[in-house]
């Protein structure tokens, strides 16, 4: 029922939104691809079914869900995940079980607390570092170093990795490179034709993009590791359900669209905050005061709807409760705006020294422009910020 994987689609981004992966059921003509809601699928014979045998193997909207977005990044293959972490556990299970990872020290509080909380159990070691800085990744590298692990940009410094830069480390050095382009989607960002090995999605934030659900992907163009990985998969089993890989085909439809206009949101806000006199610095690659904005600009088409803001810690309280518009909560790259301080929320678990030292405090608010007016959401902003 799903299409060619992604490598082989010639159609354009926006038409591979709508279509890739995807086409008219063939029992009833239905245009819209059914939610196969079961668990298994009964058997012609002994040994003889329709390659479709248990729904932790195989299950038609889920690969619908997995050719889309492979598509979407030009891979040749997508392996969904209950979650964006389990997606990030299992690519770490697979290529460095009782090995080494670099990974940048500045990325999503979970992906933090899973490398330094949960790995060294099972035996991954891993060494956090600053990946703008490649001989801080170099030194960092040892001979069971199997995997570099990005976050571009970082939540919520909105740190840049120069991925074309670090894929020659990686290559010279024999291990992998994965990039976590949650923050960008693959409408503002495409590792794979950078030369990195992996991308990984939380596609909660921007792929499904209406907060209704948690999930995530691996995206890959070497077949032996897709295979690894899906024997992986299949053989612990962090799936995601079928209504969930439907709705996250739903919002795959309108990416471009909806990105265009988080893009232009996110560039409006921060313009706004750069001009006011509350905030101290201003995160966001799209501005030209940005110290990586260059970089950003030759491996990114757009900015994205994230940005981060640092505020006294009174402002910045009075800004995350003060706004009606943009709501008070973790998670981003949802149709409506919301709003932050990661160092009491998202990023929590990051210990104090750590999170003190990379400038995550009590002052840093983290923005999700969302897809409303951008002139409701710099007055939403303003009328927060200028209360008495
Ligand atoms: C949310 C997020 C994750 C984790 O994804 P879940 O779907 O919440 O498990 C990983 N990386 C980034 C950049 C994220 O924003």
């Amino acid at each position: 029922m799903s299409e060619p994987p992604g490598h082989f689609d010639t159609r354009r981004f926006d038409t591979r939104c709508v279509h890739a992966g995807q086409s008219p059921e063939p029992v009833t003509g239905a245009i819209t691809l059914p939610v196969f809601q079961t668990s298994t699928y009964v058997q012609d014979g002994l040994g003889r079914h329709r390659g479709y045998e248990y729904a932790r193997l195989q299950n038609p909207t889920r690969e619908a869900c997995e050719a889309n977005i492979a598509a979407l990044e030009g891979g040749r293959h997508g392996v969904a995940f209950s979650s964006g972490l389990a997606a990030i556990e299992c690519l770490a299970k697979t290529v460095a079980p009782g090995a080494h990872i670099v990974s940048e020290e500045n990325t999503y509080g979970g992906t933090t607390r899973m490398f330094t909380q949960v790995f060294d159990r099972l035996g991954i070691d891993v060494t956090l570092v600053d990946t703008r800085d490649a001989g801080a990744i170099r030194a960092a590298l040892r001979p069971d170093t199997r995997l570099i692990h990005l976050e571009s940009p970082s939540n919520p410094l909105m740190r840049i990795a120069d991925i074309a830069a670090v894929v020659e480390l990686a290559r010279r050095h024999g291990a992998l490179i994965c990039v976590d382009s949650t923050f960008a989607s693959p409408f503002n960002q495409k590792p794979l034709a950078l030369g990195a090995d992996v991308v990984v999605h939380s596609t909660t934030k921007y792929l499904a993009g209406h907060s209704d659900l948690l999930g995530g992907i691996l995206v890959v163009d070497d077949d032996a590791l897709a295979e690894d990985l899906r024997f992986v998969r299949k053989s612990t089993g962090p799936l995601p359900g079928p209504l969930d890989s439907w709705l996250t085909l739903r919002g795959t439809k309108t990416l471009h669209l909806r990105m265009a206009r988080h893009n232009e949101n996110g560039m409006r806000i921060a313009e706004f905050l750069q001009s006011h006199p509350a905030v101290r610095a201003v995160h966001y690659p799209g501005l030209p005061a940005h110290p990586q904005h260059d970089l950003a600009r030759r491996q990114m088409r757009g900015f994205s709807g994230m940005l981060s803001a640092e505020f006294s810690h009174a402002d910045a309280k009075r800004l995350a409760e003060g706004t009606t518009l943009f709501r008070l909560a973790e998670s981003l790259g949802g149709v409506e705006s919301m709003i932050c301080v990661p160092a009491v929320m998202t990023h929590a678990s990051v210990p104090e020294a750590a999170r003190l030292r990379l400038g995550i405090t009590g002052g840093l608010v983290r923005l999700s422009a969302g897809i409303e007016d951008a002139r409701d959401l710099v007055e939403d902003l303003e009328r927060a910020l200028d209360k008495p």
